[in-house]
């Protein structure tokens, strides 16, 4: 379906939980959040409606995020469905790894073909710290698990903390060198969560080039990340840079919480319920979500947070 502003919407980021086992510090408060009531939740019937309704819309990409995805009990179930729904020729999924381990060889096995792996950092303590409760050789444990198990593709996304991390954006690119994946550098995002996060701790993306000169410039995949590559490597860097240089004119995506709204926008308060429709409801409720995108997401900096009205893990990174 195309927008009002012409841009075609083939992309649908699903959250399915807003429960985390980690509580990264730029995501989600350290209490975690108040769980909702079961019946305010999409169920699994209304999350495949949901799916089936954006598909015959024209919806080819689907990924599966939340909160951490993996600690829904019934996740490879809910993606073997989503893979089977007619339309839907990719689904993509984001997690924290750490229980990847058990579930990188069912979720590949059903259908799942790519994989977005946080990872911010390759210090123990600082993993810790940054996710106040996680254990770095968990998630490490995770991504071998996915290295073998026959992904089309896997992405190691790291935020970009300055004061944090910056001083390892050398070793996450080398990770390129030594694996088949690709790490994506991605700037913090002023979202009320990150307010421990002042203005200091904002990097625009140019860092990783200043910081990695040998960078090659590769030509870009239709994502939103600009592409590079180390000499010799097996994967690409990419940069991702919605607050230095935002890339709402190609923005092909809506987004559907975990409690059935959905946002035509990350950074606006926007939301149309879905809870409760048929599918035949949900697909006019999501046509009218695509209508009414906004142009693009407005101001973000860090005199104008987002606007989105909701943690991160309530939206679905
Ligand atoms: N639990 C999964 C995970 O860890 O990838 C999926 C959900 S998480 C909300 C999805 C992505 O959102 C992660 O890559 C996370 O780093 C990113 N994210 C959360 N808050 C952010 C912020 N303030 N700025 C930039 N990225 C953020």
């Amino acid at each position: 379906m195309i927008d009002s502003f012409g841009r075609q919407i083939t992309y649908l980021r699903l959250s399915v939980t807003e429960r985390c086992n980690l509580r990264c510090r730029y995501c989600m408060p350290e209490d975690g959040i108040c769980k909702k009531r079961h019946d305010e939740m999409l169920t699994q019937e209304e999350t495949i409606d949901v799916i089936r309704a954006a598909a015959s819309l024209g919806i080819g990409k689907l990924r599966i995020t939340g909160g951490e995805p993996l600690v829904k009990p019934n996740i490879v179930d809910l993606c073997a469905r989503a893979a089977a729904v007619d339309g839907i020729r990719e689904v993509c999924l984001t997690t924290n790894a750490t229980l990847l381990p058990s579930l990188a060889k069912p979720l590949r096995e059903v259908g799942v073909s790519r994989l977005n792996i946080s990872l911010d950092t390759l210090d123990p303590e600082k993993f810790r710290y940054i996710t106040r409760v996680g254990t770095l050789s968990d998630a490490i444990a995770g991504i071998h698990a996915a290295l073998n198990c026959g992904y089309e593709r896997i992405k190691i996304n790291a935020v970009l903390v300055g004061g944090f991390n910056d001083d390892e954006i050398p070793v996450l690119a080398e990770l390129t060198r030594r694996y088949p994946l690709d790490v994506r550098f991605i700037e913090l995002m002023p979202m009320v969560d990150s307010a421990e996060f002042g203005p200091e701790a904002f990097l625009p993306c140019t860092v990783v080039t200043e910081r990695l000169p040998e960078l090659e410039a590769i030509k870009p995949d239709g994502g939103v990340a600009k592409l590079y590559r180390l000499p010799g490597a097996k994967g690409n860097i990419g940069l991702i840079s919605p607050v230095s240089a935002h890339f709402c004119a190609a923005c092909n995506r809506i987004r559907v919480t975990a409690d059935g709204k959905v946002k035509p926008c990350l950074h606006s308060s926007d939301e149309i319920s879905l809870k409760g429709q048929d599918e035949d409801g949900m697909r006019e409720t999501l046509r009218q979500a695509i209508l009414s995108k906004p142009r693009w997401h407005g101001e973000l900096s860090y005199r104008a947070r987002s606007r989105a009205g909701r943690q991160m893990n309530q939206i679905g990174g």
